[in-house]
């Protein structure tokens, strides 16, 4: 009798185990993927700069909020809530200056970029020596998809130690015409911009539309893809701004949210850090073997993995 209990005491540890390691597996897994057949070694890895291949406390984020409140009293005369109206219209547009023209502002784009990022605090930015051997050593095409101007992206680029990493880098330039329009203080405009000022406090559906293109709005992305030749279906989508990963959650990417470790609506992977790259996403170092792990999902709970030779 007492070796009958000992065995069935030994038979419930083992189911014990196994449904621990079951619900380690799964959990892994629920936080990694969602639950889809993932070829990842097939993708290209397209990312965002700011914020993303430098951490949030670099402190450049803050400054170029800064310069542009500055800019938007100092070269469009705006006196009234300035940070409020500035929040208002980054939350809406994806960049301040998209929001500033949608709403009746016009002003030479070069001089905007050279104004908000010109005095930036690149010096905070020191060569990543890490983050350069993981990108060197990944063996796929590699592309950069920046709301900023070109010179901006090459000098944090540079400052990182960055500047050979990626294949292609599409900028605020390559998707926009330059604008030489200087800031339009006539009676006219001035009563266009305070109508259209009012319609953002409405509703979202109701928002003038901007005339530049950049990301979170669908025609950056599919004009980026066109450009750099990239299948969306193909494609690990990086950038810290969640507004961003949900837009390209919505157009078909695989997206890696970054700057925090909590995945939320949209993000496949959340990344505290993208020096965690390896760590969450090894297959892509396997891509030139053509080597990777496959998971299979089923509802996002049971995962199995299986080595494939391509
Ligand atoms: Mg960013």
């Amino acid at each position: 009798m007492k070796t009958s209990t000992s065995m069935l005491q030994k038979q419930n540890m083992i189911v014990f185990s196994l449904v621990s390691l079951f619900y380690c597996i799964s959990d892994h897994w629920s936080s990694a993927t969602t639950g889809n057949v993932t070829n990842i070694y097939e993708y290209v890895p397209f990312s965002d700069v700011d914020d993303t291949l430098y951490p949030l406390s670099s402190g450049l984020s803050k400054a170029c909020t800064r310069n542009i409140e500055d800019f938007m009293v100092e070269k469009l005369g705006i006196e009234a809530k300035v940070s409020e109206t500035n929040r208002v219209l980054y939350r809406n547009y994806g960049t301040s200056m998209a929001g500033l023209r949608a709403i009746g502002y016009n002003f030479d784009y070069d001089e905007y970029h050279s104004f908000v990022h010109g005095r930036l605090p690149y010096e905070n930015l020191k060569p990543d020596h890490v983050l350069r051997n993981l990108l060197l050593s990944l063996p796929i095409r590699k592309v950069v998809f920046s709301n900023g101007d070109k010179v901006h992206v090459a000098k944090v680029l540079r400052k990182l130690g960055l500047e050979d990493c990626f294949e292609r880098v599409i900028s605020f330039e390559t998707l926009n015409p330059t604008n030489g329009t200087h800031a339009s203080d006539d009676e006219d405009s001035f009563k266009l911009r305070e109508s259209k000022a009012q319609i953002l406090d409405a509703s979202q559906s109701l928002l003038p539309e901007t005339p530049i293109i950049c990301k979170p709005f669908k025609n950056a992305f599919e004009q980026a893809f066109n450009i750099a030749n990239i299948n969306p279906r193909k494609t690990l989508f990086f950038d810290d701004s969640i507004r961003n990963i949900q837009s390209g959650k919505e157009i078909g990417l695989h997206t890696v949210l970054v700057g925090t470790s909590h995945r939320t609506n949209g993000a496949d992977y959340a990344l505290e850090s993208i020096h965690n790259i390896k760590e969450a996403l090894p297959e892509l170092w396997e891509s030139d073997t053509k080597k990777a792990e496959v998971a299979v999902a089923y509802s996002g709970k049971l995962a199995i993995q299986t080595s494939v030779m391509a």
